[in-house]
């Protein structure tokens, strides 16, 4: 049976007591989504500012998250907010297939985007009533994206 290690890892601990990137952004320019894993009780709002730069490419240029919820969920948004901020949308695309991958959801194709800290999540596939804590954030970021 895994163990409640595999769950919280140290890197999940310290972003969950210290998150990065908490607060608002101005909507617009900035594009807003709110999520809400009814299983658990986490609520979780993602602000996302994306600008076209010089070579006609878009970029995450500013992330901000609001919200509350389990540690899972918490740490998972102040991950996330940190691996897509400067990132190019193709490269926030990748970075969510390989994440969600790695937690053994269908449909999710592993992509050639290194995961860095948000491998520490990974565990959380062992514990499927928690997947959705982990995922939330990402899903909520992908329907602020869609109404870029
Ligand atoms: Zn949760």
């Amino acid at each position: 049976m895994p163990g409640l290690d595999d769950l919280y890892k140290e890197i999940i601990l310290d972003h969950y007591k210290s998150p990065r990137n908490r607060g608002e952004l101005e909507t617009p320019p900035a594009v807003k989504a709110e999520g809400f894993n009814p299983l658990c009780g986490d609520e979780i709002t993602v602000f996302l500012k994306v600008e076209t730069d010089d070579e006609g490419t878009e970029r995450v240029v500013d992330v901000a998250i609001g919200g509350q919820g389990c540690a899972i969920s918490q740490a998972s948004a102040s991950l996330m907010s940190s691996a897509v901020k400067g990132k190019t949308l193709a490269e926030v695309d990748d970075l969510t297939h390989t994440m969600k991958a790695q937690l053994g959801i269908e449909g999710a194709e592993p992509r050639e985007a290194p995961l860095g800290d948000i491998e520490a999540l990974k565990g959380v596939g062992r514990f499927p009533e928690r997947i959705k804590c982990a995922t939330l954030s990402w899903n909520t970021m992908t329907e602020a994206l869609e109404q870029h």
